[in-house]
């Protein structure tokens, strides 16, 4: 009898935690698309109006790249200015401490934009052997709209960002390896059913409309 009432308590106990453990498992929305597409401003955005965390791979990156005592410093700066895709083992481990180090702070805190990221091949199998049971990826939210916007946008933003990339010959680049390497990985979950995409070359008001009538239904 009591063998019986400890087993059933164990059992549970164990759904319990089991359940814990399910609420507690980080909710992932990747934020694509082309450089000047919208991406950060759009989260910031969104973390005003549904509380998820924004982490930006890019700032990511730039947060590394300037750290004291970085090994990966000049990489990184080489890899930023020629557009390039940065090696995923750098970039997964600066998102799974982010990550990691946000739901440590408050566990409540386990939705999260993953803006920038993957961008390639290289990036999705990166995220495949190391996150891919720890995190849930619940869609991609695409921010579609055309190489000369994205162009304009990252020019204009270059006046004032101090960005070494918003540059015209970075954003050739940029804008060649978007298209090269970071559609196909678009293309690819849209085959998947998990692509979700807003028109954004509209003004920033008129883009969010879209983005929170999307995140109301299934955020
Ligand atoms: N980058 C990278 N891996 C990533 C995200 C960014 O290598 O996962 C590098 C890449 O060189 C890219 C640059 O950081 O061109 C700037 O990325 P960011 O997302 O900040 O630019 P955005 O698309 O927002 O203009
Ligand atoms: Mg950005």
């Amino acid at each position: 009898m009591l063998v019986q009432l400890q087993r059933a308590l164990s059992r549970s106990l164990s759904s319990v935690v089991y359940r814990v453990a399910l609420a507690m498992k980080p909710q992932v929305i990747f934020v694509l698309g082309g450089p000047g597409a919208g991406k950060g401003t759009q989260c910031t955005k969104i973390v005003e109006t549904f509380g998820y965390t924004h982490l930006s791979a890019g700032d990511l990156l730039r947060g590394e790249r300037m750290r004291e005592g970085s090994e990966f410093g000049q990489l990184i700066d080489t890899y930023i200015k020629d557009g390039r895709i940065v090696p995923v083992e750098i970039t997964i481990n600066l998102l799974k401490k982010a990550m990691e180090e946000t739901m440590r702070l408050d566990q409540q805190n386990f939705r999260f934009l993953i803006d920038g990221f993957p961008r390639n091949q290289d990036n999705l199998q990166g995220w495949a052997s190391v996150m891919e049971d720890k995190a849930d990826v619940k869609f991609v939210l695409f921010f579609e709209c055309s190489d000369q916007v994205c162009i304009d946008r990252c020019l204009e933003r270059g006046k004032s960002s101090g960005r070494t990339d918003d540059n015209r010959e970075s954003l050739e680049k940029r804008i060649k390896t978007y298209l090269q390497s970071t559609r196909p990985i678009i293309e690819q979950y849209q085959q998947q059913g998990k692509v979700r995409t807003v028109d954004a070359s509209r003004g920033v008001d008129q883009v969010f409309a879209d983005v929170k009538a999307l995140l109301d239904k299934e955020g």
